[in-house]
């Protein structure tokens, strides 16, 4: 790094406590603040926004909605980029969403299996599991026993679907609304709602 001293570090005695990573970012991040190529504060309100305000509450909240209106079940289903938006929720990632419903009788499971490609406007950052190597060659070969390690045992006659995003493609599950939820109101159903289940990991939570 050389001569590049940069701004605001002058607690280099925590770097030996980073880990590999987090040292990579930081020095990163540090030469291409110190070269004006990014702004510390730009930065800093695209992490605060996929931290604190883009995240799975956002696909619950949708899916919610799906459970209670017919119509915009139909429009997701038909077109869920626009649906979606129509909530309010859009961004990087976000572009080309297919809304896969989840029945009886199949069961979507959604994995990348080039990358990490995920639905960030509705979910989020992606969790390690999904980046992993061994996810994403089980999930194609042994989508059961992916399931039976989140703990989700579906029906023999239920089929499994596994759905491989790409840069084009990004998939949400709508999980199937539990049993004893008729009277919830959409907030009620959202808390219902795990990230896992939009993934095709896990079921919604019965209350
Ligand atoms: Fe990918």
């Amino acid at each position: 790094m050389g001569e590049i001293d940069p701004p605001g570090h002058a607690d280099h005695d925590d770097h030996s406590e980073l880990g590999e990573m987090e040292a990579r970012t930081r020095a990163l991040e540090s030469i291409l603040t110190a070269k004006g190529y990014v702004d510390p504060a730009a930065l800093d309100a695209l992490i605060d926004t996929y931290e604190t305000q883009v995240g799975p509450r956002n696909g619950a909240r949708v899916v919610a909605r799906a459970w209670l209106d017919p119509r915009f079940r139909a429009w997701l289903l038909e077109d869920a980029t626009a649906a979606v938006a129509a909530l309010g929720y859009h961004g990087r990632q976000g572009e080309h969403l297919v809304a896969l419903e989840n029945t009886a009788a199949r069961h979507h499971l959604v994995v990348c299996t080039l990358c990490s490609c995920y639905p960030w406007s509705v979910l989020g950052l992606p969790p390690a599991w999904y980046k992993s190597a061994a996810y994403r060659a089980r999930a194609v070969r042994d989508p059961r026993g992916v399931l039976a390690d989140f703990g989700v045992a579906l029906p023999p006659e239920t089929e499994i679907r596994v759905c491989d995003s790409t840069a084009e493609i990004r998939y949400l599950v709508i999980p199937r609304r539990p049993p004893g939820t008729e009277g919830l109101d959409e907030a009620a159903l959202a808390a219902l709602v795990t990230r896992d289940s939009m993934i095709g990991t896990g079921l919604a939570r019965v209350p």
